[in-house]
């Protein structure tokens, strides 16, 4: 149903019916207000009336999902004007100083004239009888006006070119060699004295045009950006085309090309902006890889799997052989850019070699250890295996940049020592690129490779890698994705142990993966999960069909241990061929038994760490395993903000307790909206960074992500509530695009996904949501907050309408990068609040910032040592260090002397890396950590660690029990907080403990 041109009539049908007119000379019904809603120059007394003003000027209840809470509180509309004035600006060129440019300005709108009808709709003579006999008649209107350009204020009267009641005004400025010019319209009529009266008051369809008759031309304006930093120069260089000449006042604006310049400047109420897709093809270098009569097929997952060691690594160096091809003709282009941007493009080009230097090592490595090889292949045979499960016999075929990533991780995650462990490397696509499997794949080599490296007591079992995620609903569907490769893997495990001849031996552990996300999702012990209530959310089926061949799965659970098998007999089921159960572990108890191979957790729940000391062996801690080898952290961007600032802190512990001989583990994450990525991966996890693909020389091509323009992109339309209220606006929008179509949709209720959906109703959700339209249940309409903008994958997502600009650009690119995903070309309608400051800026700039989308991402603020960081949580990061570490600590806090000093050491560990991290804190955290320790020592009472019951002998108590009972414990006033009795946050998230507060009535009477 949907096709380019479908996506075309819905943005005439919506500049139809918002703002007009369907015909030249119409004559309707309707009061020409209530007809149209935007477009519209009011009398310049018109008030917003109280009744448009319901909500604030907001279409949102505030009292929804914190996240997704407006910055800023909308301004009250009551009272204020609605827009009796529209224009916009520019800059101009002039050739010469001796002469004055001249601009030719074309104005065109409409008047609508009451008439009135007899019964039968006939005009007739007179006022109308009533609102049933009214009419109104289009009187369209029009002037052009030439203008010399002089510096100052300039108005012209429209009457005298045919307008009556509008006025035009322009501001000529010089700046340096240029002139910038400002031009609006402004209405000089005032409100009727009568509604119907009124109506004829207000002008339509306003358009405003310019272009140059002579001495000058269209320049783009000046840009105030600075470059002070890395990502500015970079976005300075690989954006130097996109130019803004021109922006809205009240509307937004656009400039018209005709080849390279400008021709004409016009105003806009409805702009709109095609977004391209991003193709994970890859450049042209890349083409002969997809060459499907080449026996060599490198980008084959099932090839590389299969062929001889000489074949395998000649068909990899082909890849990387593709994007030096590519690096090389980028090079040549540099000497042919402007002088200023040729430094910085050299640096560019740096970046990619070293790229391309990373890569031939990986392919080095799978040369030359024989282990590193089989583990590659072993991991494609996976990847290839759980494709062709879920593509119903699909073969898996990389990406260029997919294979590219594996090949640059490959020799620091084999190398425990090699140095770029230390280094993140940052997968860099925009959104909705299969960066998952690409990681993957590199889970499934480092499992692989650990049981093949097997030594003596280590069997290469225990957490291999853990995956972490900042929210539930990404959470529960990449669980789902992880689960078939590791299910894959676990396949090739059991047939390897039965003898199939060519597998080597992977040992006798199961290979599984574990959930670990926190009680409101999955149960914390068997127990627990055997108690609960029917229909309580807290869940440990959080896998429902079998991955392999779609079968119901069964969960069983005793108090001794839960089975998950899949349903099927085994001459259905490849993977049930091989023993029903499947190695999958979401109780948290379980999950501390059985070490899953790859663990997929929340941030959050690494918090657990300082409460249980079950959890150490997630790290290898006490166990005869390696700890983890990799670590990955998915969508790094929504590590912002104070959840930033505490998984910072938390992480100086994760990585002390994945250490072992020195060695940290490998961590390698995503993001494509994000700023200054170097200053928070160092803060983050004390790393460098390397981002993959480096940028070119261009936005638009990296060598593995290149600006498809063949494909239909993404048309992004703006909308704005100038002189009406958000409420209106939406309804208005909402009803036009409903009934768009030559047969309207019959919908059902809209469904919701917003942070009141509980966890199991949300993987519900996203099933009805992968249904076609038309099959029973499927979903026409879905609310959303901004929890869609993270990591959602329907293809069918078509339509998105955005109430209001997002607080950061970065969630305005995930958020509407959800649609249009599939073969549907996606729209996105965003509504701007022309009374919010933010978002009219946004409206009237529209044009040039969607150009460059990823250019303006907002820099997050890092800073996990702040000092109110170190107050909340720093204790929790000692504490739960000297219980993992030093010796005789985990179950009883004394701190006695020799116990003392390994406490000590470990303070030390976290100065010194505030030191590399956050020079300026050192100090400060040494003081504070030397206090705490010796608070600790001071406490010999002490029994536990944590007892919010026993407070007399426990050393922490839960932050919000701290803040609960402050006032009226007496063991927690300053007293009890000098014999140190640590208030401790029990999540990364809720940052700042409640305070539950009575309102008393007795005051009042008190007082009167
Ligand atoms: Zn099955």
């Amino acid at each position: 149903m949907t096709n380019p041109l479908f996506r075309d009539q819905i943005l005439a049908r919506l500049a139809e019916d918002l703002v007009g007119p369907l015909d030249r000379y119409e004559i309707i019904s309707d009061r020409p207000t209530q007809r149209y809603s935007t477009g519209i120059l009011y009398p310049r007394d018109a008030q917003i009336e109280p009744e448009e003003d319901e909500d604030g000027g907001l279409a949102v209840n505030i009292t929804e999902d914190a996240a997704s809470e407006p910055e800023e509180a909308g301004v009250s509309l009551h009272a204020a004007l609605k827009p009796a004035t529209a224009g916009l600006s520019f800059a101009l060129e002039p050739f010469g100083t001796s002469v004055h440019p001249v601009i030719r300005i074309e104005v065109a709108c409409a008047v609508y004239r009451r008439l009135a009808v007899d019964d039968a709709g006939h005009e007739v003579e007179g006022p109308p009888r009533d609102r049933a006999h009214e009419r109104w008649r289009r009187m369209p209107l029009s002037a052009v006006v030439d203008m010399e350009l002089r510096n100052g204020e300039t108005r012209v009267d429209l009457a005298e070119h045919g307008i009556e009641g509008l006025e035009l005004y322009m501001l000529v400025t010089p700046h340096v060699d240029l002139q910038t010019v400002t031009l609006a319209l402004a209405s000089q009529r005032s409100r009727g004295d009568s509604s119907a009266f009124d109506e004829e008051q207000h002008f339509f369809q306003v358009d405003l045009q310019v272009a140059i008759v002579t001495n000058g031309r269209f320049a783009p304006r000046p840009s105030r950006r600075a470059q002070t930093d890395e990502d500015s120069r970079t976005a300075a260089l690989i954006y130097r085309d996109v130019k803004e000449y021109v922006v809205g006042h009240t509307c937004s604006a656009r400039a018209i090309l005709d080849g390279e310049a400008v021709a004409k400047l016009k105003i806009e109420w409805i702009p709109a902006v095609i977004v391209p897709r991003v193709s994970d093809r890859g450049d042209a270098v890349f083409d002969s890889l997809h060459q499907p009569n080449d026996d060599r097929r490198p980008l084959e997952a099932e090839w590389l799997a299969k062929v001889s060691a000489p074949d395998l690594v000649e068909g990899l160096e082909r890849v990387v052989a593709a994007y030096q091809q590519w690096i090389t003709r980028e090079a040549m282009r540099v000497s042919s850019l402007p002088g200023e941007f040729q430094a910085q493009a050299n640096r560019h080009i740096d970046r990619c070699r070293l790229g391309a230097q990373r890569m031939l090592e990986g392919i080095t490595s799978i040369r030359t250890d024989e282990d590193v090889r089989a583990a590659f292949q072993l991991a494609q045979s996976a990847m290839a295996m759980q494709f062709r499960w879920s593509r119903k016999g699909t073969a898996l075929k990389w990406r260029p940049f997919q294979l590219a990533f594996q090949l640059l991780v490959i020799p620091s995650v084999a190398e425990r020592s090699h140095t770029d462990r230390e280094v993140m490397d940052l997968l860099w696509f925009p959104t909705g690129g299969g960066k998952t499997e690409a990681y993957l794949a590199l889970t499934a080599f480092i499992i692989m490779l650990r049981r093949l490296q097997a030594t003596g007591e280590d069997d290469g079992a225990g957490v291999a890698v853990l995956m972490r995620y900042t929210l539930r609903l990404l959470t529960v569907q990449q669980f789902q994705r992880a689960a078939a490769m590791i299910f894959a893997c676990e396949l090739l495990r059991r047939r390897a142990a039965s003898g199939d001849i060519g597998l080597a031996d992977l040992g006798t552990a199961p290979i599984g993966i574990g959930l670990w996300v926190g009680a409101a999702a999955t149960p914390l012990t068997l127990q627990e999960a055997l108690n609960r209530s029917p229909g309580d959310p807290s869940t440990p089926e959080q896998l429902t069909t079998c991955p392999c061949c779609g079968a119901k799965l069964s969960w069983k659970l005793s108090p001794r241990e839960s089975t998950v098998e899949c349903t099927s007999d085994s001459v259905t089921c490849e993977l049930a061929e091989t023993g029903a159960r499947l190695p999958v572990w979401t109780i948290d108890e379980e999950v501390y038994r059985h070490t899953p191979s790859l663990l997929i957790g929340t941030v959050d729940k690494f918090a657990q760490i300082v409460r249980k000391t079950d959890a150490a062996v997630i790290f290898g801690r006490g166990t005869t395993h390696a700890p983890p080898d990799l670590i990955i952290q998915d969508e790094l961007h929504l590590i912002s903000g104070p959840l930033d600032s505490m998984a910072g802190l938390y992480e100086v512990a994760i990585d002390e307790l994945c250490r072992a001989d020195s060695v940290r583990p490998k961590v390698i994450g995503s993001t494509a909206t994000i700023r200054r990525a170097e200053e928070q991966i160092r803060a983050l996890f004390d790393r460098g960074t390397y981002q993959f693909p480096a940028p070119g020389l261009n936005a638009g091509n990296s060598g593995f992500a290149v600006t498809d323009l063949d494909s239909p992109g993404r048309l992004h339309v703006g909308l704005t509530t100038a002189g009406r209220s958000a409420t209106y606006m939406l309804q208005a929008l909402v009803a036009s695009l409903l009934q768009c179509g030559e047969q309207p949709r019959r919908t059902e209720a809209p469904a919701e996904l917003t942070s009141r959906v509980r966890s199991y109703e949300i993987r519900d959700m996203l099933e009805r949501l992968n249904k076609s339209a038309g099959v029973p249940d499927a979903v026409d309409l879905l609310v959303a907050s901004n929890m869609i903008s993270v990591g959602m994958d329907i293809p069918r997502l078509g339509l998105m309408v955005v109430n209001a600009q997002p607080k950061t650009l970065s969630e305005y690119i995930q958020a509407t990068s959800r649609v249009g995903r599939g073969d549907a070309p996606g729209v996105v309608v965003t509504m701007y609040n022309s009374m919010r400051a933010r978002d009219r800026s946004h409206f009237e700039t529209f044009e040039t910032w969607h150009r460059c989308l990823y250019r303006d991402v907002e820099a997050t603020s890092v800073t996990p040592f702040a000092s109110r960081a170190q107050d909340k949580a720093l204790h929790a990061v000692l504490v739960a260090l000297v219980r993992h570490l030093v010796p005789g600590m985990d179950r009883r806090p004394i701190l006695d002397d020799i116990r003392r000093a390994g406490a000590e050491r470990v303070a030390s560990t976290i100065e010194a890396r505030v030191a590399r991290i956050d020079p300026a804190e050192r100090a400060m955290v040494s003081q504070k950590l030397q206090r705490l320790v010796d608070q600790w020592a001071s406490r010999r009472d002490l029994q536990t660690y944590w007892d919010d019951y026993n407070r007399r002998t426990s050393l922490l108590m839960s932050a919000e029990q701290f803040a609960a009972k402050a006032d009226v414990d007496p063991d927690l006033d300053a007293e009890g907080a000098r014999r140190a009795l640590w208030p401790t946050p029990n999540s990364m998230r809720e940052v700042e403990p409640g305070a539950p507060f009575v309102l008393r009535h007795v005051l009042k009477t008190e007082g009167n």
